[in-house]
């Protein structure tokens, strides 16, 4: 195993499994070697302690402002980016009247370089890749990390090589093809592909490559950190009372909250504990149903459903998603496709944005929830539309048509216009 230098300014310090609390060098790993727990990135506090409001403000306009608070990129030069980040935190004042709510944000990662909050955490996977001496990048997808791993390859001019099901939404295949990379479509559900390629990460054949959701994962999480700290930052540095966020693996929902209590922490915010509301797909809700069972076991299913996104049915960061919704007086939810779409279009009309499936999922799961009682109408609230409508445009075309369809002449348009 190559030990490496991720720069002298770095304030990560190890990886600490996320199990035993085992440390170990920062490196190209992933799982402990005790206990076989998933590692995250360790930092040293005082390094973190010393980190300023001003200090970020004075950083560039994305994620690269919270150098600081990452584990790499901290030289812009070492960055291997399409430089995501700082999307707009767009107040929804028609939406929440429409759900009786006082305060709503939505934070739209749909404006990300590729169109979904993944380059996020491709930037981090990549440049800890540079890093750590690892000149090819792969992946396991199941739609924007393809089509982010392959944008950021090119940009870089580094190799990529990209497994994603065979079934994928046309638009997501065609957004990963047309960077160059190689692109294989296995058929298979993503559990099936990510098992495939955990096997490869191990061969010698692929020891300089960086699988970025596996053999550098924990660089990779770091990166959805990002997006608590904008809302943060976009909120005038505080925190809001509730979030709703979409889930495939669960990792971007654990990583917002790690990064609300790293900044509680380090005193750039007041103290708060934000419930988090996890949202899922009724066709792949092993998260949303262990947290209905009260059960601390994700039972893993095959994924169906619309929300191809979020179709992880094996999620790993699914235990530590239901201990962060249960500590913060949070609750995950599933919806169905009917649900999903009607989401789509709610959002759409009230706000100007129009999201992929998973933002569907994210809108009406936070109806299910106030519905429930479970999230505080009158509380700041701020939910996640995480990809672009672009990329899933055959969930909604059926529905999204033309009001009439008439002659060029100015009788047929006033005849059409009066119906
Ligand atoms: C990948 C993805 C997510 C969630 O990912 P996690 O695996 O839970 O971190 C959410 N929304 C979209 C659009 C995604 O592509
Ligand atoms: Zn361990």
């Amino acid at each position: 195993m190559s030990t490496i230098t991720l720069g002298a300014t770095t304030p990560a310090d190890c990886l600490r499994c996320r199990n035993c609390g085992a440390t170990v060098e920062l490196g190209p790993v992933h799982a402990c070697v005790e206990c076989f727990g998933p590692l995250e990135v360790g930092y040293d506090d005082a390094a973190l302690a010393r980190v300023t409001r001003a200090q970020i403000e004075a950083g560039p306009d994305n994620i690269w402002r919270y150098a600081p608070l990452l584990p790499v990129g901290h030289d812009p030069a070492s960055r291997v980016t399409l430089d995501p980040g700082l999307t707009p935190l767009i107040r929804a004042d028609r939406l929440a009247a429409v759900l009786g709510m006082r305060a709503l944000w939505v934070k739209d990662d749909s404006a990300n370089p590729t169109h979904s909050f993944k380059d996020r955490v491709v930037s981090l996977a990549a440049t800890a890749a540079k890093a750590l001496g690892l000149d090819r990048l792969a992946c396991a997808s199941t739609g924007n990390l393809a089509n982010s791993v392959a944008a950021h390859a090119a940009r870089a001019g580094m190799e990529s090589i990209v497994f994603v099901p065979a079934d994928l939404e046309t638009a997501k295949i065609v957004q990963t093809a047309i960077y160059g990379c190689t692109l294989i479509a296995v058929e298979g559900c993503y559990d099936d592909v990510n098992r495939l390629t955990s096997e490869l990460c191990e061969l010698d054949e692929f020891a300089t490559t960086a699988f970025v959701n596996q053999n550098v994962r924990p660089y990779y999480a770091e990166g959805s950190k990002t997006l608590g700290f904008e809302v943060a930052e976009q909120l005038g540095w505080r925190l809001p009372a509730q979030v709703v966020v979409p889930m495939a693996s669960g990792s971007q929902f654990t990583k917002i909250d790690k990064a609300f209590t790293e900044l509680v922490a380090i005193g750039l915010v007041e103290d708060r504990t934000v419930r988090m509301c996890g949202a899922q797909s009724a066709g792949c809700s092993p998260i949303a149903d262990a947290f209905a069972d009260g059960s601390d076991v994700v039972t893993p299913v095959r994924p169906t459903g619309i929300a191809k996104s979020l179709n992880i049915g094996t999620p790993a960061d699914g235990p530590y998603a239901l201990d962060v919704a249960r500590r913060t007086g949070g609750a995950i939810a599933s919806v169905g496709d009917d649900e999903i779409r009607a989401g789509i279009a709610l959002l759409a009309r009230t706000t100007g944005i129009f999201a992929e499936t998973a933002g569907g999922v994210t809108v009406a799961v936070l109806q299910r929830l106030l519905a429930q009682g479970r999230v505080d109408p009158d509380a700041e609230t701020v939910i996640f539309c995480t990809g672009d409508g672009l990329k899933t445009l055959d969930a909604v075309a059926s529905t999204a048509v033309p009001s009439a369809t008439i002659r060029p002449s100015l009788a047929a348009a006033m005849d059409a216009l009066s119906t």
